[in-house]
């Protein structure tokens, strides 16, 4: 199924995990998931590392799992840099003769100082690729809080534009603190005819070294409300853990109030409390579906 088909009778909660490293016991992310689709999510979608590295097969191998043996949809991600338009054929050819029909098109981080030597420049390269020539549904990456890159929010939100125009049918939000960056991007999404369902994106933060990795690599701001949280639990795991998941049903349960088209929760491969907020928040879920 092809994931913008279920906006049209729910409120869209999806997961997200990454695959296992490439000297780690696979078994591990299949208990993962035993236990994450226990939770029946819409989909769940699969991460890929930038330059086309060996785990991308592992990337389409669980995608291919998750839909076939699980039954759950699943969505492969697939960065371009780095990528000739004959790799990029390859690793399509690859997701559709494992029955993927969703794929997430991004550019992928350039390290710093480096050019991409691939075909694709931008996410909007790879997304025209696609629609010019495979059947796939294609979702694109976009940013409440806008890009690290981006020349400002109004450049940001011309390019997002575009990726929509060029086939993208499901936009993901990076992750953020604060509701309010997502209402407003939202509100300037829907006045710039973006029109296609944008999910929020939500991770729970529950340990400190995650958060400074986050902020570094994501450029997402510390609410007041979030630092307090983190300096009276930083000593404290278990703690820590908890405030992080009461954080982020916080937040569902606001951007859910305010009707929003769907949960995406980076879920880190942790079950325990992918399973903690779903109980949580899943009523509200199903009774903005039923109002619906
Ligand atoms: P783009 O859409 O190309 O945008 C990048 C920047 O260029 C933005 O500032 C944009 O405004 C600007 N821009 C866009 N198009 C143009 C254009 N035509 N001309 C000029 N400027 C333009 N990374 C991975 O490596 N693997 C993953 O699995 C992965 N999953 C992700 C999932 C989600 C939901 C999100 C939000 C991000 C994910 N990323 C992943 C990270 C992503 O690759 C980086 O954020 C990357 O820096 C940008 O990717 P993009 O597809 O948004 O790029």
């Amino acid at each position: 199924m092809k994931t913008a088909d279920i906006f049209k009778t729910k409120t869209v909660f999806s997961l997200e995990i990454f695959p296992p490293k490439p000297d780690a016991d696979e078994s591990v992310i299949y208990n993962t998931l035993d236990q994450l689709t226990d939770i029946s999510p819409d989909f769940i979608s699969v991460t890929y590392g930038a330059g086309g590295g060996k785990n991308g097969a592992k990337t389409i191998q669980i995608a291919s799992d998750i839909k076939n043996k699980y039954h759950v949809e699943s969505i492969a991600h697939m960065p371009c840099i780095n990528l000739t338009k004959d790799q990029a054929a390859s690793i399509l050819d690859n997701m559709v003769a494992h029955g993927i029909e969703n794929v997430l098109a991004l550019r992928g981080d350039i390290p710093e100082g480096t050019v991409s030597p691939g075909d694709f420049t931008h996410a909007d390269d790879l997304i025209t690729f696609i629609q010019d020539n495979y059947d796939l549904n294609i979702l694109a990456a976009c940013y409440p809080e806008v890009h690290p890159e981006s020349m400002g929010a109004v450049d940001d939100l011309k390019w997002l534009r575009h990726k929509v125009d060029c086939g993208a049918d499901h936009l993901i939000s990076q992750l953020f603190l604060d509701n309010e960056y997502f209402f407003s991007f939202l509100e300037k999404a829907r006045i710039a005819g973006i029109n296609v369902p944008i999910e929020a994106g939500i991770m729970p933060v529950t340990n400190k070294k995650q958060i400074e990795r986050m902020v570094k690599m994501c450029g997402v701001e510390l609410p007041k409300k979030f630092i307090r949280v983190l300096e009276r639990y930083e000593d404290n795991d278990i703690a820590l853990r908890d405030a992080g998941i009461a954080y982020a049903v916080d937040q569902i349960t606001d951007l859910i109030a305010e009707g929003v088209d769907g949960i995406h929760l980076y879920t880190m491969n942790n079950p325990y409390i992918a399973h903690k907020i779903y109980d949580a928040v899943q009523n509200l879920v199903a009774a903005k579906a039923n109002a619906c």
